[in-house]
């Protein structure tokens, strides 16, 4: 007999907010929280690392057999493994999720993630964000969430996340913000699962919103289905 899992799809562009609210609910219900983008993200460091063009389906695709992505989960907090090596800190720069956003788009990648994920979803109560979790991923979960606001309020909170880290410093806003909407259109164009609002997620528009409220609103519909 299967049990049942509690599987929480939280989908999204860029800067929205979703890695905070995921966490946070994932933390408040006790359960595992997966970051699928970092997972992208150290597919496009391994390339980047062989001198490899993300965008080369031609020498991504002969790359990803002998290649591992793993997560673990410490504390609360992921650790994103690639071929054994903890690559979570040098995975957060601008250019890596550039890489991640064109290495994305080759199916042959989406297929191995999204194998990996499904695996993950079936063993864990998982709150999992990313950008088709709840379209691609996991369709069949009655919890999806599409967390977004608007791109001048994704820019400043990107480029607020990523000074107070130390990096990007002599980024101004306006070209986060054309960063920000190229990715946005990556992400929404590809052929393989692109970012797109399924009709049963449940919108959330964060930009007048705290996270508090966006963490007790996407708590309080999970409550009221379960
Ligand atoms: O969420 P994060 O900014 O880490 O994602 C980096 C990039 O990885 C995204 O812009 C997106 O193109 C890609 N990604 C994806 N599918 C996911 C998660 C991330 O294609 N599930």
């Amino acid at each position: 007999m299967s049990m049942e899992r509690l599987n929480i799809a939280i989908d999204g562009p860029a800067g929205a907010g979703k890695s905070t609210i995921s966490k946070a609910v994932a933390q408040e219900l006790g359960i595992l929280y997966l970051d699928t983008g970092a997972m992208y993200r150290a597919l496009a460091l391994k390339a980047i690392r062989l001198g490899i063009d993300p965008n080369d389906a031609s020498r991504v695709v002969p790359m990803l057999p002998g290649t591992s992505v793993s997560v673990r989960s410490e504390g609360g907090v992921q650790r994103t493994l690639l071929d054994g090596e903890d690559v979570s800190g040098e995975i957060r720069t601008q250019q890596i999720a550039k890489g991640a956003s064109d290495i994305g788009v080759i199916p042959e990648v989406r297929v191995k993630l999204a194998e990996c994920q499904r695996e993950i979803a079936k063993n864990a109560d998982v709150v999992m964000e990313g950008r088709e979790i709840g379209s691609y991923v996991i369709p069949q979960t009655p919890y999806k969430f599409y967390v977004t606001a608007s791109s001048d309020e994704r820019a400043a909170r990107r480029l607020r996340e990523l000074h107070a880290k130390g990096l990007e410093l002599d980024k101004t806003h306006g070209q986060m913000k054309a960063e920000i909407e190229a990715r946005d259109h990556t992400d929404s164009h590809r052929a393989t699962a692109p970012l797109i609002r399924v009709p049963d997620a449940v919108y959330v528009d964060t930009t007048d919103m705290s996270l508090d409220e966006a963490v007790n609103f996407v708590l309080a519909r999970i409550r009221r289905k379960s």
